[in-house]
């Protein structure tokens, strides 16, 4: 789609500020509209030709929701802001696509070169963006390919696409990324681990981590209400219980899974699913000073802390960071590791 190569102009940072329409400063992410004219780069920035993109699954499932057309949403929300940045979940998702050209002012030593394929592992709600055509839908995966174009910035974490993996698979893979290397951090041998939404991309993937770190003696329970996905979560034999239940019910949550630890409370719980109102739920499920971990973008602050406290529960709620240090090799490491979950993942997002 690009005839021309894109001038460069100065006056960019590497946080993307210079992007911001409205507030006029303001980083991306909080910006109501981004400049997408890619006519022109500013220094630092890498312009991608864009080839699919995967929508956050909160995002997604929400636009299902509204009804009509989810490409039609898309196309519309990026016609208004200049990124995919949906005015109902806050979130975005990611994008996979190829390396069209370089500003000077890239990162020092950065191994990247024109025609590289790349996935980006920041958000598309802070990511500048142009769509001319929505080629296809895939619901399973939530990601849409597209003809488009975007700019990463000098600070934008990305990751050239890895050779041993399809890149529908790599790329659903990419958009979780943040999860598993947190678990890694916060399992310990014998924990008590609950993974609400524990059937789905992030959670099978945050049981495998908990299994793995925590070793035999680690109790892993997902709670998962799409019934093929707590089947296939079960195949997996990382959990040592699956549980079909909506964790949108706090009280039944928690008896469910007291159930089956032999009413030993939740060392961690993380919250995986893509719906709200699953708080309380996480929280019931937690021993006292325990980790309650919210990767789900559909999470409430207000209903999590006020919740907490009036339950009378000394736990740590922690938000779902998308980064860690080294978490795209870490996550794709993972797959590596685990035959079934890496077949699931193709059989999945494929
Ligand atoms: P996903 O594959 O759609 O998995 C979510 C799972 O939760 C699905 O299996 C879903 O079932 C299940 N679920 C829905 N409602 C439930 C309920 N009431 N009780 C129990 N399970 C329920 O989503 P994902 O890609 O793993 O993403 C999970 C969450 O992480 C989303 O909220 C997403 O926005 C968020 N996320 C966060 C970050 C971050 O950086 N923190 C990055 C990416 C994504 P169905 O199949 O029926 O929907």
């Amino acid at each position: 789609m690009r005839k021309m190569t894109a001038t460069i102009v100065s006056g960019g940072d590497a946080f993307g500020t210079h992007r911001a329409l409205a507030p006029k400063g303001a980083l991306p992410q909080p910006a109501d509209r981004l400049d997408n004219d890619f006519s022109r780069l500013f220094a630092g920035e890498m312009l991608v030709s864009v080839e699919t993109l995967n929508v956050d699954a909160a995002s997604f499932r929400q636009m299902e929701e509204a009804g009509g057309d989810v490409g039609a949403r898309v196309l519309a929300t990026v016609a208004e802001r200049g990124k995919q940045h949906n005015r109902v979940t806050g979130s975005g998702g990611m994008l996979l696509g190829r390396v069209v050209q370089l500003a000077d002012g890239r990162p020092a030593g950065e191994k990247i070169a024109v025609g590289d394929r790349v996935a980006s592992l920041i958000s598309l709600s802070l990511t500048p963006l142009r769509i001319e055509e929505v080629r296809a839908i895939r619901p399973a995966s939530a990601q849409l390919d597209v003809v488009g174009e975007a700019v990463l910035f000098a600070s934008s974490p990305y990751a050239k696409m890895p050779d041993d993996f399809p890149d529908r698979v790599a790329l659903a893979a990419l958009d979780v990324a943040g999860a598993a290397p947190q678990v890694a951090r916060l399992v310990k041998p014998n924990s008590v681990v609950v993974i609400l939404g524990g059937g789905g991309k992030s959670g099978v993937l945050c049981a495998a981590e908990a299994r793995r770190t925590g070793g035999p003696g680690a109790t892993v329970i997902a709670v998962e209400s799409h019934e093929p996905y707590a089947r296939e979560a079960e195949a997996l034999g990382v959990c040592s219980a699956v549980i079909s239940a909506d964790a949108r019910d706090p009280v039944a949550t928690r008896n469910a899974v007291l159930a089956k630890t032999g009413g030993r409370e939740a060392d961690l719980v993380l919250s995986c699913v893509n719906v709200d109102g699953a708080e309380l739920s996480a929280i019931l499920c937690a021993r006292d000073r325990g980790v309650v971990y919210f990767f789900a973008m559909s999470t409430s602050f207000t209903r999590a802390a006020l919740g907490a406290e009036g339950v009378g529960k000394d736990v740590d709620l922690m938000i779902g960071n998308g980064y860690a240090h080294g978490h795209a090799e870490h996550t794709l490491d993972l797959l590596r590791s685990n035959a079934k979950l890496r077949a699931l993942f193709e059989k999945r997002y494929g």
